[in-house]
């Protein structure tokens, strides 16, 4: 990276921003704590490129990240009042995607492939995400004992074995083509796509590991627990 024209680094007393935030898993507004912006230019002065890296806090849960927000001459238009500023939030999130709650209760491969395919989803690395769809199913195939020469007969035993439903072989079926189509056409999946894909899996995931796990939890009937009923 080339030396920059100017580093400032400071404090601002009352600067906020609006960012997604991934435990509130909504857009919030945000406290800019500390910033540091710097300054290049290139080529003697036909480009100039800013970056303001920031500290953050969400003013509903507190929680602290970070946000790089950069704006390049070139990509802006004569005039123009809102130029177009790119934002990268760390840790990557996108809103309306946080963590699937109770994701910790699920088993260590199952867990590990679903926070890969979570991160590159909110990694906008979608190829990666169609992929990641596609693994889980199947994780959760093997862990289930659901075996088959491929997947589609593997999603067809999940149903067989009660599961998941018949609609929810159907859609996992379509998952099973989205996948197909990331590992074999490298076709990029639109964000919203793969988060309707996510949906489907954490529902999944939600009937086959985290409700039978919380329903243990539940006192057992007893002997007059028929004879209560009203
Ligand atoms: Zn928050």
């Amino acid at each position: 990276m080339d030396e920059p024209l100017n580093v400032e680094s400071s404090i601002p007393e009352n600067k906020h921003l609006t960012a997604a935030c991934d435990q509130c898993n909504r857009q919030t507004r945000h406290k800019v704590l500390a910033q540091t912006h710097v300054h290049w230019e290139y080529g003697d002065g036909e480009a100039d490129n800013w970056i303001d890296y920031q500290i953050i806090q969400c003013r509903g849960c507190l929680s602290i990240s970070f946000c790089e927000e950069s704006l390049c001459s070139a990509d802006v238009m004569y005039g123009e009042e809102n130029p177009p500023v790119e934002r990268r939030l760390f840790p990557n999130r996108i809103v309306g995607r946080s963590v699937m709650e109770g994701a910790q209760q699920l088993p260590e491969n199952v867990y590990g492939i679903y926070e890969e395919a979570h991160n590159a989803l909110c990694a906008e690395l979608l190829v990666m995400a169609g992929f990641g769809v596609r693994a889980i199913v199947e994780a959760v195939c093997k862990d289930k004992g659901i075996t088959g020469r491929n997947l589609k007969i593997k999603i067809d035993g999940l149903a067989e074995a009660g599961l998941i439903t018949s609609s929810g072989a159907t859609i996992l079926q379509h998952l099973r083509l989205m996948g197909n189509a990331a590992a074999h056409e490298m076709k990029l999946h639109a964000q919203f796509q793969l988060s309707a894909a996510f949906d489907v899996i954490e529902y999944l995931l939600q009937g086959v590991y985290i409700l039978p796990r919380q329903a243990e939890l539940l006192p057992k009937p007893t002997a007059n627990s028929n004879q209560n009923l009203d």
